[in-house]
C-alpha cells in the first residue's frame, strides 16, 4: 500500500507504513549500534528516513540525544549560519466555514469578533507592520468562499505589495490559506507569492475527520493532497507544518517526514519549510481539553531531528512559543522566526484592548516588539535578516536547494542579511540596537569569503547609509 510516488493521501501518507514504523522504532529504541549508524548517517548532512528520525526520537539515550543535537547545531550551523529571518503574520480575515475543533475560527463560535480586513484597513496594517520594519509577511485567513474567496485574497495581496510608506516595502507575502484547486494555486502563484502554507494539522486520518467534524476541510485527502495541486499550480515553495497537541508526537513526526519523502519523490523537491505550532489557549479554545500536549523537552528533541532529517528545508517557530522556548531551539535548526506578532484581524494599527471581545486566533507567548526581538537575537549571537532576495531572483524549489546544498549561503544570504539588517537599523531600529546592529555588520562582513562578494556588500552598505535601498545578491 505504502508508495511515496503515488498522489492519493493514504499512500504516501500511508497508516500501515506509520505503524509499521513506530513499532520498529519501539523494538530498536536501545539498540545502540543501530542509533550509532544512524547517527553516523545523519553526519553526511544529506538526512534520514521517516523510519531511521523515528528510532532517534524513540530513544530516550542520553548520551545519544546529546549526539543528535549536538548534530543539529553543526547541520544548521553549515546551512544556514547564524542567521535567522523574521516575519509577521497578517490576518486577513476570521470569517470561517470550517468546524475545527481547535481553532476559535470554527463557524459555531458565536461570540468571537468576526472581522475582515477591507483594502483600506489592508493599507493602515500593512503601513504600521512596515513602520516596525517588516519586509515578509504570512498572509492568514478562515476558509470562507463568500466571505474570503479568491478574488479577496489575490487584490489583497496586491495591495499589499503595492504599499511604499517610507522607506517601507513589503517584498515577500507567504499565504497560509486553506487547501483550495490547482487553478487558485496557479492565480496565486502569479500574484506573486512567496511560500504557499497550509498545516497538515494531523497526518491521522481518524483523528483528523474528528477534529474537523464539519465544512470543507473535513476531507482528509483534499487536505492532504493540497501541496501536490499547489506544485502543480506552479508554487514550488511549500510550507508543511503539523499541529502538535491534537494527537501522537511520533506519529505527526513519522508522517511530516513521510510527506517531504513523498514531495521530494514526486516533484524532485522537499518542503521550504516546516513549522512546529503547539495548540495554545484561545477565545473559547482549552489546549487542556487535547491528550496529546508535548513537553518543551520533547518538542526541542523534534526540532532537531527535524533539522538532522531534513536539512534543506526551512523551520518556524511562531511567537506561539515563549521566549525561552524559542531561545533554547533557535540554535536547534530554526531559520525562521515571527516578531511582535498580532493574531487579531487589523491588530497592528488598532490593537486590541483586554475588554474587547477578541478577533484573535490565538494567545500570543512572546508579546516583544520587534526591536527588543531583533535585539535579543543579536545579543544571542544571531543575525536578524529581512532577506526576500532569493524568491524575488527566481531561487525558489530545487534552485534555492542548490544553493543551500552547495553551501553557497555564506556568499550569498550572509551578505544579503547584512544588508537588510542595515536598513532595518537605519530606518527602525531604537539607539541601543543600532549600536548592537553597527558592530555586529562590521564584524560579519569580514566572515564573507568570496573577496568580490565582501568588496560589493562594504560598498552597498555603504550606499545604504547614503540612503539608497533594496540591494542583493
Ligand atoms: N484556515 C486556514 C487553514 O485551514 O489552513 C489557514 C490557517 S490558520 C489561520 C493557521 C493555523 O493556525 C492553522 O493551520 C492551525 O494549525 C493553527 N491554529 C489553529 N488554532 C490554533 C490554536 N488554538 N493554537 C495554535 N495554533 C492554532
Amino acid at each position: 500500500m505504502y508508495d511515496a510516488k503515488s498522489l492519493k493521501a493514504e499512500e504516501f501518507i500511508s497508516d500501515e507504513e506509520i505503524k509499521e514504523t513506530l513499532a520498529y522504532a519501539d523494538a530498536n529504541r536501545e539498540n545502540i549500534k543501530l542509533i550509532d549508524s544512524i547517527i553516523e548517517k545523519a553526519r553526511e548532512k544529506k538526512g534520514l528516513s521517516h523510519r531511521e528520525a523515528s528510532v532517534l526520537l524513540a530513544c530516550e539515550d542520553e548520551e545519544k540525544i546529546r549526539q543528535i543535537y549536538e548534530l543539529a547545531e553543526q547541520i544548521k550551523k553549515d546551512y544556514y549560519g547564524n542567521r535567522i529571518v523574521l516575519f509577521a503574520p497578517l490576518y486577513l480575515s476570521n470569517y470561517c466555514v470550517n468546524g475545527c475543533v481547535y481553532c476559535p475560527y470554527h463557524m459555531k463560535n458565536k461570540h468571537i469578533a468576526r472581522k475582515k480586513l477591507t483594502q483600506e484597513d489592508i493599507v493602515r496594517e500593512v503601513t504600521a507592520l512596515q513602520d516596525m520594519g517588516h519586509k515578509r509577511l504570512a498572509i492568514e485567513a478562515g476558509e470562507d468562499p463568500v466571505n474570503n474567496p479568491i478574488e479577496y485574497i489575490l487584490e489583497s495581496i496586491k495591495t499589499i505589495y503595492s504599499i511604499k510608506h517610507k522607506n517601507g516595502a513589503i517584498r515577500r507575502v507567504n499565504v497560509n490559506i486553506a487547501a483550495t484547486t490547482v487553478e487558485n494555486y496557479r492565480k496565486l502563484k502569479d500574484a506573486g507569492i512567496g511560500t504557499y502554507i497550509l498545516f497538515q494539522e494531523t497526518y491521522h486520518k481518524e483523528s483528523y475527520e474528528k477534529l474537523h467534524p464539519t465544512g470543507p476541510k473535513h476531507d482528509y485527502a483534499y487536505h492532504t493532497e493540497a501541496m501536490d495541486r499547489a506544485m502543480e499550480g506552479g508554487i514550488d515553495d511549500v510550507g508543511l507544518g503539523v499541529l502538535f497537541g491534537l494527537e501522537m508526537y511520533r506519529y505527526e513526526f513519522a508522517g511530516l517526514l513521510m510527506h517531504a519523502e513523498h514531495l521530494e519523490a514526486v516533484h524532485g523537491v522537499g518542503p521550504h519549510t516546516i513549522s512546529v505550532p503547539r495548540v495554545k489557549h484561545a477565545d473559547d479554545i482549552d489546549p487542556a481539553a487535547f491528550d496529546n500536549g508535548i513537553s518543551d523537552d520533547i518538542f526541542a528533541k523534534i526540532c532537531a531531528l527535524i533539522r538532522i532529517s531534513v536539512p534543506y528545508t526551512g523551520m518556524i517557530i511562531s511567537t506561539r512559543e515563549s521566549q525561552t522556548v524559542r531561545e533554547r531551539v533557535l540554535p536547534l535548526g530554526v531559520s525562521q522566526i515571527s516578531g511582535a506578532s498580532r493574531t487579531s484581524v487589523g491588530g497592528y494599527a488598532e490593537p486590541e484592548t483586554p475588554d474587547e471581545v477578541t478577533s484573535a486566533q490565538f494567545d500570543v507567548s512572546d508579546n516583544r516588539t520587534l526591536d527588543e526581538v531583533v535585539n535579543w537575537l543579536m545579543k544571542l549571537g544571531y543575525i536578524p535578516s529581512f532577506c526576500t532576495a532569493c524568491y524575488r531572483e527566481g531561487r525558489t524549489g530545487d534552485r534555492f536547494m542548490t544553493l543551500c546544498k552547495n553551501m553557497q549561503i555564506l556568499n550569498c544570504c550572509h551578505p544579503n542579511a547584512l544588508m537588510t539588517l542595515k536598513e532595518y537599523l537605519e530606518d527602525y531600529a531604537g539607539e541601543e540596537t543600532r549600536k548592537i546592529g553597527m558592530a555586529l555588520i562590521d564584524r560579519e562582513l569580514e566572515n564573507i569569503p568570496n573577496p568580490k562578494v565582501k568588496q560589493k556588500a562594504y560598498e552597498c552598505i555603504h550606499d545604504i547609509e547614503g540612503g539608497q535601498r533594496d540591494f542583493r545578491f
